[in-house]
């Protein structure tokens, strides 16, 4: 739903966000409006159930480009996105956490990088995490390592879901027909051209994180399963492990009992639970290798985009979605 009055669609999922909400609006608006151009801050309520709903309702009253976007019940933050994709009306569309720890006047800078660089993508990216806790720095930088591999490209080190797109990455993200996506990681692999900008991570402006150990599990998980088969291929090379050392292990205990020294029913014992274990893995893993193709079918994901054809050479606004899928 483009509206091409509108230059910039600023996305805020928000969950029980009532204590951050005036700090927001005092922060938000004189830059936004010192930006000098069409903007709508699409606000996405994630089924909070504190007073966010009702306080975003009454700040709209004069600010109106303050547009709310209520889901029937907690979705999850990347969820809320999805909407946020799906109801945007800007030419560029910003999407930023509700607790000011992604400055916000970064936005300016993102707005200059993408009409001066040609790009698509602008990443906010973290040039310094000591805000953040020991023991979530080292997670974090094994997420991303982790990611980096799975998806194939550089996914921008501790991107977050501070960033910049324009209205073809919207269009593309909102053709896919998966569900769950983990914006991150999508994005990058979407393979639009990019720039990154650097800033410095605050402390929450107020409230509490609402990522909880749950969520932050579900996100991880999402993110693995999204882009690999890889755990549901683990069974099989179990089995083949479990196979090689069942074959050690029998030729073991029947010297063993060749040599006279073995306990009445040991052998068979460990005989049955050697064999058959890894005769399990290894039936377990066969199946997972069936999953894991009907799972890749199911996601049907487009194989490629098209971003310039020299026949349609009118600039870059008419991207097709060239969706030969597999
Ligand atoms: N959020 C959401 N739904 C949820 C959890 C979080 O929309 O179920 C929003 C939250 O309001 C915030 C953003 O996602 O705007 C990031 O959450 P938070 O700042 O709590 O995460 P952290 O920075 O602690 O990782
Ligand atoms: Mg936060």
């Amino acid at each position: 739903m483009l509206d091409p009055e509108l230059e910039l669609s600023v996305v805020v999922p928000m969950y029980d966000e009532e204590e951050v909400l005036p700090i927001f609006f005092d922060r938000m608006r004189p830059l936004l409006d010192g930006l000098g151009i069409q903007y709508e801050v699409l606000v996405v309520d994630d089924g909070s159930r504190d007073a966010t709903a009702s306080m975003l309702i009454a700040a709209a009253g004069d600010w109106p480009q303050l547009r709310l976007v209520r889901l029937l019940r907690n979705s999850g933050h990347q969820a809320a996105l999805s909407a946020g994709f799906r109801r945007a009306r800007g030419k560029y569309l910003v999407t930023i956490d509700a607790d000011l720890q992604d400055p916000p006047e970064v936005i300016a800078e993102m707005m200059t990088a993408v009409k001066s660089a040609d790009v698509d993508v602008v990443y906010g990216v973290r040039s310094d995490r000591s805000s953040d806790s020991f023991g979530k720095r080292t997670t974090a930088r094994m997420y991303y390592r982790l990611m980096s591999r799975l998806v194939g490209k550089d996914i921008p080190f501790d991107g977050g879901d501070f960033r910049l797109v324009s209205r073809r990455v919207v269009d593309a993200v909102n053709g896919l027909p998966e569900d769950g996506r983990v914006f991150r990681l999508v994005i990058p692999w979407l393979g639009f051209p990019s720039t990154e900008v650097a800033y410095v991570r605050a402390e929450r402006a107020a409230g509490h994180t609402k990522y909880n150990l749950t969520k932050m599990f579900r996100l991880a998980f999402d993110s693995v399963t999204a882009f690999s088969a890889a755990p549901l291929r683990l069974a099989t090379w179990l089995g083949l492990l479990g196979g090689l050392l069942s074959a050690v292990f029998v030729v073991g205990a029947l010297a063993i009992k060749l040599a006279g020294q073995s306990v009445p029913g040991w052998t068979s014992t460990v005989l049955a639970v050697s064999v058959i274990g890894a005769i399990q893995l290894l039936c377990l893993g066969l199946l997972g290798e069936y999953v894991a193709r009907l799972f890749q079918s199911s996601q049907k994901r487009p194989q490629f985009l098209v971003g310039y054809d020299s026949l349609e050479d009118k600039g870059h606004q008419a991207l097709d979605e060239e969706s030969v899928r597999s």
